[in-house]
This record gives C-alpha cells, sequence and structure tokens, in this order.
C-alpha cells in the first residue's frame, strides 16, 4: 500500500546521515555533536550505584523530585527565577522530547511557529505533524543574530509560537540583552508563546553571559524553556533533559509527555540529583573548558584555508572553506569523511532557501589529540 507520508520532505537527519558515513570511511567525526570524552566519574558512580541498588522502577511521571529541586535550585542561582519544582520543572527524554511535547502541545492546526535559519532539524518536522507551518527568518550573516525588522514583519494572528536557540546550533551564536529586549518588543502583548532551546546554556565563551529566557519574568511567562544534561554533562547517550515552564504551560506539556514517553529513565535522574546537588559548581567550569579546546582548534588551523569568526557559545565552530573549493558544502562533507578522513556537518541542510554559503560546522568536544589529528588533515588540504 502506497503511504501518503506526512512529512514527504523529511529524509533521515543528517546526524545520523555523516556519523554514519563518517564510522563506515573510519574518519575522525567531528560531524554529530557529542564529546569524545566521559562525564564527570562522580556522576558515573552515582548513576552505577542507583542501578545496581534497584532503583529501575518508573520514576514519577514529571521526573524524581529530587533532581526538579536541583533544576529549580540551579536556575534560581544563576538566572534568578523561581521555578517551582513541582509545578513547573518536568524532565524529559532529552531535549528532543521536551522541544517535541511543547509544540504539539502548543500549535494547532494553521498556527504559524517562527523559526530562524539555520534552524536545528527537529523542530520543523514537529510543527507540521501538528498542523502548524514553520516561517522560516533567516539568522542575519555573519553574527547569526534576529533581523528583529522581518520578526516584526513575519508576525500575524496567526502567529502561535517563536522557537529559538540560543546558544546558537550550528553557527555558535549568542542572543544579547539587546536581542531579548527586541524579543519582548515585538511580542508586546500578544498571544505568542515561547520554546527557548537553551541546550548549550553552559557553554558560553568570552565572559559574555547567557541571556537565558528565565532571566525574564515578563518573557518567562509565556515560555517553555528546555535544556540538556547531555550536553551539559558529557552524556549525551544517556537522552535526559527537561523543560522549566510557568505552572499553565507546564500542565499542557505534561499532557503531552505523558503519553509520548511517560518518564525519563530513573537511575541517570537519581544519580543526576545527587551530583548537582553535590557539585552545583560544575557548570561554571564549562565556559573555560570549552573556550580552551575552540581555542586550540582554531589555532591548530592557522595556516590552513578554513577561516571563521571564533563561535561565542555552543561545541561547534562553522568555518568558510571557499578558499579551498567551490564545491557545494554537502558534497565537500562527502569528500573529506570518504576521501580525507574527518567528518564534518554542510550547513545549508538548516535552511529552507539555503544562500550562497561555503561554510561548514566542526564539533570541538574532542579530546585534544582527536582535535590535533583532524587539525593535521584539515592543514593539509
Ligand atoms: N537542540 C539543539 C540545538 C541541539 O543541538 C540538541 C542536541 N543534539 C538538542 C536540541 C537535543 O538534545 P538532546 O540530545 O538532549 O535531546
Ligand atoms: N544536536 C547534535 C548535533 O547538532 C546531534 C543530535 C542528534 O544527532 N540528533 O550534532
Amino acid at each position: 500500500m502506497a503511504i501518503d507520508s506526512k512529512l514527504p520532505g523529511v529524509g533521515t537527519t543528517i546526524f545520523t546521515v555523516m556519523s554514519k558515513l563518517a564510522a563506515d570511511s573510519g574518519a575522525i567525526n567531528l560531524s554529530q555533536g557529542y564529546p569524545d570524552f566521559d562525564g564527570p566519574a562522580r556522576l558515573l558512580e552515582r548513576v552505577t550505584h542507583y542501578l545496581n541498588g534497584g532503583f529501575n522502577q518508573y520514576a514519577p511521571m514529571a521526573g524524581v523530585l529530587a533532581l526538579r529541586e536541583q533544576i529549580a535550585r540551579k536556575v534560581a542561582r544563576l538566572y534568578g527565577c523561581r521555578a517551582d519544582a513541582e509545578t513547573e520543572v518536568t524532565v524529559t527524554a532529552g531535549a528532543t522530547e521536551a522541544i517535541f511535547c511543547a509544540i504539539t502541545a502548543l500549535v494547532r492546526p494553521g498556527d504559524e511557529v517562527i523559526v530562524f535559519d539555520p534552524v536545528y532539524d527537529s523542530y520543523e518536522p514537529a510543527i507540521t505533524l501538528a498542523g502548524g507551518v514553520a516561517r522560516h527568518i533567516p539568522l542575519r550573516s555573519p553574527t547569526y543574530r534576529p533581523d528583529w525588522d522581518r520578526v516584526a514583519a513575519a508576525i500575524n494572528n496567526r502567529t502561535r509560537l517563536i522557537v529559538f536557540n540560543s546558544p546558537h546550533n550550528p553557527t555558535g551564536s549568542v542572543w544579547l540583552a539587546e536581542d531579548m529586549s527586541a524579543l519582548a518588543e515585538v511580542l508586546g502583548d500578544r498571544p505568542i508563546y515561547l520554546v527557548a532551546d537553551e541546550v548549550y546554556e553552559h557553554i558560553v565563551f568570552d565572559d559574555e553571559r547567557h541571556e537565558s529566557v528565565l532571566r525574564y519574568p515578563d518573557l518567562y511567562r509565556r515560555a517553555l524553556v528546555v535544556s540538556s544534561f547531555g550536553k551539559t554533562y558529557h552524556v549525551t547517550g544517556w537522552k535526559i533533559g527537561y523543560c522549566v515552564a510557568p505552572a499553565a504551560l507546564t500542565t499542557e506539556l505534561r499532557k503531552v509527555h505523558q503519553f509520548v514517553t511517560f518518564v525519563a529513565n530513573t537511575p541517570v535522574q537519581m544519580g543526576l540529583a545527587d551530583y548537582m546537588a553535590a557539585c552545583p559548581e560544575y557548570v561554571d567550569g564549562l565556559p573555560a573548558f570549552y573556550q580552551r579546546k575552540r581555542d586550540l582548534f582554531l589555532n591548530l588551523l592557522r595556516g590552513s584555508r578554513f577561516v571563521g569568526t571564533p563561535s561565542a557559545g555552543t561545541y561547534f565552530q562553522m568555518l568558510d572553506y571557499s578558499e579551498l573549493s567551490n564545491e557545494r558544502d554537502v558534497d565537500l562533507t562527502r569528500r573529506l569523511t570518504v576521501e580525507h578522513g574527518i567528518a564534518a556537518i554542510p550547513v545549508s541542510v538548516f535552511y529552507a532557501t539555503p544562500p550562497e554559503l561555503r561554510v561548514v560546522r566542526f564539533c570541538f568536544a574532542k579530546d585534544d589529540d582527536t582535535l590535533a589529528r583532524a587539525a593535521e588533515i584539515l592543514c593539509r588540504l
């Protein structure tokens, strides 16, 4: 029977495509974003403790309360947001689940949702499945922050939601305080919600601060703010994240969450709760940890034909390759992987209408030795 697909234009995500090609080619994988080093030993020990200690049945639907309390404590300490652990914090199976549930809970058929290109690839399929329409607004090169006049012009009475991501994957840009004010201004008192994808909240460089929506009560009242323990604790394979949102929005989120996954897994939640309680300052060291890797990677590439402005945040670095080749980024990344043994992510795939860009994204969440071997290859090109 022919299938009338609900997602006819959607193929396999570029992260899976490139990681498979890298594995098949034996290439160094700087494509999909994940560290090639482990999470903190004490965290692994706590999770193992609970796994071996009989904590292997369902957690409460909204998440282990001790973990939700730690999340509330963290957002109070960092952003001055007094979120209630019981009614405003939900633990999910990764940020991906939180984003999917948030979009599904809010978007109705015919609603418009503003997204910014290059856009993380999980948003639009969720919008489409909910019957909504994504309105793509390109971020302004070279800063990759929004053009607020274009946002204001795109808003109409069908606009239901804005989904945005800062620090931004793939460009490494970071929204500034002036972007948050501009956002508040374009929203005014319109009935528009926000999904703030803040999975790289702890990876902001050069002494800038992360402008979390949780700092801005006027934005938070209409927002679902999403983060990922996978990014923060170098454990992307655990698929564990959370959403902080006002109680009424959290209620709607949980209506979907309880029927998508019901809960995230128990021993990881228990272990994270212990670790966050014991080492709340862990997150304060992440900017320096990743900034050193960013700088190392860029220094190693001096003299190569890849050029770029240092990322302001995330563990990604975009680099322009126009001195090297005139190929499309999709072709170049394939060739780099298969012929030269180094995998990266083409950026054009994150655009509804790709501009004439010659840039690719490298993940620098790697051991120094991996970065050195990667740079050696890139410098030879
Ligand atoms: N949003 C962005 C921008 C990301 O880069 C990622 C990580 N792949 C996610 C969401 C999903 O995070 P998680 O792995 O926790 O689902
Ligand atoms: N967010 C990760 C990246 O940007 C990948 C996550 C995934 O593979 N879905 O590379």
